[in-house]
């Protein structure tokens, strides 16, 4: 029999000329049939997913990919299964590794936020619930999501394992391979994490190589995957200039951007309630997630009880104009940017650095501000919230969208009147609008609805599951199958 040649294969599919079924499953039968001698053919693989070239590990995962599409959906979920439960007793280890890397956020909230990925990302059923099918006199016509191939996610330091987690669950429940391009400052956490789901998916499937990604990552390694002809679909997670760069790409992108939650509360919001959700919202993990409340904009009939209430849930309330200098003196740098030395570090670190006096051990810091102040304006990533007072709701409304600035991104507002909820939910026009809750309830803590850590703000999916990560195609059959 004639020797198949799983490099060439591999390529034509890269290169857009082998797609057909029988290339695809031959890969996929090759590979299955001669262990990973086979893909070592086309690639040379390191260990668990992690290869010396953006290239090797490209195309590996295309080996990876066309197995994985080859065979049933059962095969997906049992997958999946297998990283849920198998990571479930490491989301405390995941935090810790985490923490201890990047220096930012704490390790109970990011244990957090690994559970409830593990727990609440959506798997295959995400796709069969967005199926459609149209039946009438022409015919049937059927709605599909599938795959796209490889893509090439990029990840945030922010959050770097727990977007690892949702978007492998997402990807792979779409049946993609995935090239995931961690942030350099959490490599050692990031690659940690992809050498043991390669592993996970290796011994539940037979499957190698299904998430890889690159010794060595680096901003130039994240470009050249961003270039590379194997990598189908970018998935970005970050800020505003790894975004920007990906949609210039020629590729189909989703960009999950940068935010700047504003919060407003009126005089109708039950204040204890509204002082409490903030201080849990603004203070999470260090307010590194792109989600977490950037400001408070309330109307001053009740700022000041509003403020006591914080103050009584772990906040401190910074008014003494110097302190306010030195505040951001330490945390905002001469270009208007956050110190990164200061992203995501606890509200005491801040403090004493500052060499602002307090007592206790405050969670959160609030600022008495304006809208023009850069703690306002900066997406700071700290746990430090200005309050900006104003006369009445409508200029709340009007503050909160000058910060949101048409992001996109998500906003909060507490208040019982529901005229002036919808007015607001209607014109901020953000991607997660939350009412009288912390805005992590926009990503399944305490609420209704399955949790993403890609937020997809300047492309427009919104919450992100397994659809988004898949192409959706008709499928028609013309002249049957109505049986009405
Ligand atoms: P960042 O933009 O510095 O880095 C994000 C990722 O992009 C990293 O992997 C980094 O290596 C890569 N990167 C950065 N610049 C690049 C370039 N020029 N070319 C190629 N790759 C590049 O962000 P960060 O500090 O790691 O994360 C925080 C940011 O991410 C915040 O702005 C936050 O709002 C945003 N974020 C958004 C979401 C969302 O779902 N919308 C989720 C988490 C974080």
């Amino acid at each position: 029999m004639e020797a198949f040649d799983v490099t060439a294969i591999v390529n034509k599919i890269i290169a857009g000329e082998g797609g057909c079924p029988h290339c695809v499953s031959e890969v996929a039968r090759t590979a299955e049939n001669r262990g990973m001698e086979a893909a070592s053919a086309a690639v040379t693989t390191h260990s668990n997913g992690v290869f010396d070239t953006v290239d090797e590990a490209v195309k590996a995962a295309h080996v990876a990919q066309a197995k994985l599409f080859d065979t049933s959906l059962d095969r997906r979920r049992k997958i999946i299964k297998a990283i849920r439960e198998r990571l479930m007793p490491l989301t405390m280890e995941m935090a810790e590794r985490a923490v201890s890397e990047t220096k930012m956020g704490n390790v109970h909230d990011k244990e957090l936020k690994n559970r409830i990925a593990l727990e609440n990302t959506p798997g295959v059923e995400d796709l069969n619930a967005a199926t459609q099918v149209l039946t009438g006199d022409g015919g049937m016509t059927l709605y599909e999501y599938c795959p796209y191939g490889v893509i090439g996610a990029i990840c945030p330091s922010t959050n770097p394992t727990e977007t690892i987690i949702c978007n492998s669950i997402g990807m792979i429940a779409a049946g993609n391979a995935i090239y995931f391009s961690p942030h350099p400052g959490a490599k050692e956490t990031s690659q940690w994490l992809i050498g043991l789901m390669n592993k996970i998916v290796s011994e539940s499937s037979g499957i190698e190589n299904l998430i890889v990604t690159v010794k060595n990552p680096s901003i130039e390694a994240a470009q050249e995957m961003m270039t590379n002809p194997g990598i189908n679909m970018l998935v970005v997670t970050g800020g505003p200039g790894v975004v920007d760069q990906a949609m210039r790409s020629g590729k189909k992108t989703l960009g999950a951007g940068a935010g700047n939650p504003p919060t407003i509360v009126d005089e109708t919001a039950d204040i204890v309630k509204a002082a409490k959700d903030i201080v849990n919202g603004a203070s999470f993990d260090n307010n590194v997630p792109c989600i977490a409340e950037k400001n408070i904009v309330a109307v001053s009939s009740i700022a000041d009880y509003l403020v006591y209430n914080m103050q009584q849930n772990g906040a401190v309330y910074i008014t003494n104009p110097d302190d306010i200098r030195k505040l951001e003196a330490l945390t905002v740098t001469p270009k208007q940017t956050p110190n990164k030395n200061y992203v995501g570090r606890s509200a005491v670190k801040i403090l004493t650095d500052a060499g602002v006096a307090f007592s206790g051990e405050p969670r959160l810091i609030v600022v008495e501000s304006t809208e023009k102040d850069p703690f306002a304006k900066i997406e700071m990533l700290m746990p430090i919230i200005p309050i900006i007072r104003v006369p009445d709701f409508e200029c709340a409304l009007n503050i909160a969208l000058e910060l949101e600035n048409g992001l996109h991104h998500t906003a909060s507002m507490h208040s019982e009147n529901v005229d002036r909820l919808n007015k607001a939910a209607r014109l901020l026009q953000t991607s997660i609008f939350v009412k009288n809750a912390p805005t992590y309830a926009g990503i399944g803590f305490g609420a209704e609805g399955p949790t993403t850590f890609t937020i997809a703000t300047p492309t427009g999916e919104g919450t992100t599951t397994a659809r988004n990560f898949a192409r959706e195609r008709r499928c028609v059959l013309a002249g049957a199958f109505s049986i009405k």
